[in-house]
């Protein structure tokens, strides 16, 4: 664990926290428009004074290059603190609502409320943004928040303790550094709203620990995410943009990295070709030495990955990279060919820098693999085929899709990020975020006149006529039972 914060934090604290923070909410001082920007700015400035802290402390747990940390941390973060601080004030506006003729008169909205005391949990690949990012929604939507972020990039973790503790309100947002034992006393607290973000045995502890309060989650899981090539694309393209999702997104180590390519038998050695030059242009002829690709984060996932590639089912399928240096951590981009479905590789998610390709004689025949399979976190196809497209996106179950390039859906501010099934429930993001941290209110306004005698005892004949007739909407029922006319 990192900081000095970090030690100071013992299990049995825990309740003292979420007390803590509970009184913080039931203050109010979490509501108001100006605390909620006044955080969000201060965010803002964290991310503007600590730049090169950060992209040391991701240097530090991953040897994260610094232009991934600074456009898929950073950059990322700012523009989603800016987006919301942009429209925050428009999404805390109450939704006004149609109502029918059964209320006459009346008015009725939506108001958004704060849940109240938010637990974040969050996963070590992208420790600031996965961490912060959830923070950012939750503080739109007016809640306190407590953010325990991975235990796994302990030098990303100690700095979001340390530069939360020095620059937020302490007395709402509050940074829990720590490890099993103490997420497992969080979790033992009363929440109003659980956000995890991990793989999906913790998120089964996370939900159970969550049904004893009838805490409401929202899991941010993983899964396969698959890339369907087919073989009319622009080859050069397609191929830096796999590239940029897989080894680009820190060496294989994200969520919605493509897990594994399914084209044709025809298509798959044209396809191995392109790959296997554009990844030596990228990364050189020694990869193991390329400063442009993140390390394995630590020895267990190491091992779990040399499982996954030195299984006996796999021999032999290697066409391309499969070095490694254990004391470095270091794996190069592995591509593999015609893998059976049945292997480790093929089964469980691999967040690492290895690529298997299985081949079909037809495209579309990748719908059946994947629908059999968890729904994925993301799904890509790349295709010029305008029917496929359509096919693909009404086909395939995943938690988002994109067609033409991989990744890049969770740069769109506006479109929700989440999970489907096995990756995940709920989703956040922009507006997204303050819906996921909100309670829709449902608010109805009525006068005292016209208190129609209709809806109360003695319940009569003309009475349950009138209001059938109302449900019904005919007028010409309504006078009639106003008047008693059969
Ligand atoms: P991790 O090891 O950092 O664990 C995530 C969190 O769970 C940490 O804060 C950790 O302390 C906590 N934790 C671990 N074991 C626990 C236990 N027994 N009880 C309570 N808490 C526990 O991250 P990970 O799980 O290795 O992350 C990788 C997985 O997360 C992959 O499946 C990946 O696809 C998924 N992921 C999803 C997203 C997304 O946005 N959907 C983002 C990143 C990663």
């Amino acid at each position: 664990m990192g900081s000095e914060e970090a030690n100071a934090f013992d299990a049995k604290d825990a309740p003292k926290i979420a007390g803590e923070l509970r009184e913080s909410f039931a203050s109010g001082k979490t509501r108001s428009y100006e605390w909620r920007t006044s955080q969000l700015k201060t965010i803002l400035k964290i991310l503007d004074n600590h730049e090169q802290d950060m992209i040391l402390a991701l240097r530090s747990d991953l040897s994260k290059p610094e232009m991934e940390s600074y456009i898929q941390e950073i950059a990322m973060l700012k523009n989603s603190c800016k987006a919301t601080l942009k429209s925050l004030k428009g999404w805390m506006v109450p939704e006004k609502a149609k109502t029918s003729m059964t209320t006459f008169p009346s008015s009725a909205e939506i108001v958004s409320e704060p849940l109240g005391v938010i637990l974040i949990i969050s996963a070590w690949n992208y420790p600031f943004y996965l961490s912060i990012d959830p923070v950012i929604g939750a503080i739109a939507a007016g809640n306190a928040v407590v953010l325990k972020p991975s235990e796994v990039s302990p030098a990303s973790s100690a700095l979001l303790a340390k530069l939360l503790k020095e620059y937020m309100d302490t007395s709402c947002v509050r940074v829990v550094e720590g490890a099993v034992a103490e997420t497992a006393a969080l979790l033992q607290q009363k929440w109003d709203k659980i956000c995890y973000t991990g793989n999906g045995r913790v998120g089964r502890i996370v939900m159970e620990a969550a049904a004893k309060h009838l805490t409401p989650v929202l899991l941010e899981l993983g899964g396969k995410s698959p890339v369907v090539v087919d073989s009319d694309v622009n080859l050069k393209v397609a191929t830096r943009r796999i590239i940029a999702g897989k080894w680009g997104c820190n060496n294989g180590q994200a969520c919605i990295s493509p897990d594994y390519i399914i084209t044709t038998k025809d298509f798959a050695p044209k396809l191995v070709d392109s790959l296997k030059e554009v990844l030596e242009k990228f990364y050189g002829k020694n990869p193991l030495e390329s400063k442009d690709l993140s390390r394995i984060v630590n020895s267990n996932h190491f091992a779990r990955l040399m499982k996954l590639l030195d299984e006996e089912k796999v021999s032999g399928k290697v066409v391309h990279g499969g070095e490694r240096n254990e004391t470095d951590l270091k794996i190069a981009p592995t591509i593999l060919l015609d893998v059976p479905r049945d292997s480790l590789i093929m089964t469980e998610e691999i967040f690492g820098p290895l690529l298997p390709i299985i081949t079909v004689e037809k495209v579309e025949e990748s719908y059946d693999i994947i629908n059999s399979g968890p729904k994925p976190l993301a799904a890509y196809l790349f295709t010029s085929n305008e029917k496929l497209k359509k096919q693909f996106v009404m086909t395939i179950s995943a938690g988002g899709v994109v067609v033409n390039d991989t990744t890049i859906h969770l740069a769109v501010v506006t479109l929700p990020f989440g999970g489907v099934g096995e990756s995940g429930m709920g989703a956040y993001h922009g507006k997204f975020s303050f819906e996921a941290f909100s309670h829709k209110k449902a608010v109805v306004y009525r006068s005292f006149v016209a208190d129609a005698a209709v809806r109360y005892p003695p319940y009569t004949k003309g009475k349950l006529s009138l209001l059938k007739a109302l449900v019904g909407g005919s007028i010409l029922g309504i006078i009639r039972a106003l008047f008693g006319w059969s």
